[in-house]
C-alpha cells in the first residue's frame, strides 16, 4: 500500500448492513431510545498477564476499567454497539442514512480505524474499489490527513475513555459480569433494551462485584488461575461467547 491513499465514499451502504456499530454512551442512550437493540461487548486482559497486548498496553489499560474477579483483577473494556445484523435501521430503501446529521461517530470515522494499533487495510473494508480510485487523500502514513476525521477519531479515543466506568456500572446492574479474555474471543449481550434504558440511568456504581472470565481452552484458564481469575468454561445461559 502507498503511504498516501486517497477515499471518496461512493454511499454504496454496505458499511451500514451487517455491521454492529460502537456508540459512546450518550448515542446508545440515543439508540435506545429510538428503539434499537444494543449488543454489549466484552472483553478483559489481567496487566502483564493473560490477554495483555503488550504493544497495545497504554491503549488498552487506558479505555479499560480493573474489576474483582476471583482472588485477582482483571481489567476490563466494554464496548456498546448497535445491534446490526442485517440493515441498520436507520439506512433507508435508498441506502442514505436517516439520521446523517447526528449519525454515531463511528458511522462518521469509517473506514478508517480507531484503534491506532491497527492499521488501515482496504482489502478488509467493505467499501468498493472504486472508493480507493478517487477524491482526497485519506491518510498519510496512518494518520488522517484530514484534521477534522482526525478530531473525530480522538473524539471516539476519548469517549471510550471516558464512558468505561459508566458502561462497567451498567453491565453490573444488569448482571453482565462475565468477561472473555482479549485475544481469545469477547462475551456477548442482547440485553432487554427496557432494563438497559432503565441501567443507563440506574448505573450500579462502585458495587465492587464479583466478575468471571470465560476461556475454553484448557492452557489459557490455567494460565489465568494463576492469576487468581475466577474462571468458567460453563455453556452460557444469557451471553455468547465469541471465540477467535
Ligand atoms: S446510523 Fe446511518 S450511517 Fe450509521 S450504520 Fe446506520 S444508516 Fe449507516
Ligand atoms: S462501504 Fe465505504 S463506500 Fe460504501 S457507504 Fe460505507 S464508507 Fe461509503
Amino acid at each position: 500500500m502507498s503511504a498516501a491513499l486517497r477515499f471518496a465514499c461512493t454511499g454504496c451502504g454496505k458499511c451500514c448492513t451487517g455491521h454492529h456499530v460502537p456508540l459512546t454512551l450518550g448515542e446508545a442512550r440515543q439508540w435506545a431510545q429510538a428503539g434499537g437493540q444494543v449488543i454489549v461487548l466484552i472483553e478483559g486482559f489481567v496487566p502483564d498477564g493473560p490477554g495483555m497486548p503488550v504493544e497495545q498496553r497504554e491503549h488498552a489499560l487506558r479505555r479499560s476499567l480493573g474489576v474483582p474477579c476471583g482472588t485477582g483483577e482483571v481489567q476490563v473494556a466494554v464496548t456498546f454497539a448497535a445491534f446490526n445484523p442485517g440493515r441498520c435501521m436507520h439506512l433507508d430503501a435508498a441506502d442514505l442514512c436517516t439520521i446523517y446529521e447526528t449519525r454515531p461517530l463511528v458511522c462518521r470515522i469509517y473506514p478508517m480505524e480507531i484503534n491506532p494499533h491497527i492499521p488501515l487495510r482496504p482489502e478488509a473494508k467493505d467499501c468498493p474499489q472504486e472508493a480507493w480510485e478517487q477524491g482526497p487523500v485519506l491518510i498519510h502514513g496512518q494518520v488522517a490527513a484530514d484534521p477534522a476525521l482526525r478530531a473525530l477519531i480522538e473524539a471516539s479515543r476519548q469517549a471510550d475513555r471516558d464512558d468505561i466506568g459508566a458502561k462497567v456500572a451498567v453491565c453490573e446492574r444488569l448482571g453482565m459480569t462475565v468477561s472473555a479474555l482479549k485475544g481469545n474471543g469477547f462475551t456477548a449481550w442482547l440485553p432487554d433494551m427496557t432494563a438497559f434504558a432503565h441501567a443507563l440511568d440506574h448505573p450500579l456504581s462502585g458495587s465492587a462485584q464479583a466478575w468471571q472470565v470465560h476461556v475454553e481452552e484448557p492452557k489459557l484458564a490455567e494460565a489465568a488461575g494463576t492469576y487468581g481469575l475466577h474462571v468458567t468454561a460453563q455453556t452460557p445461559e444469557y451471553y455468547t461467547f465469541i471465540g477467535f
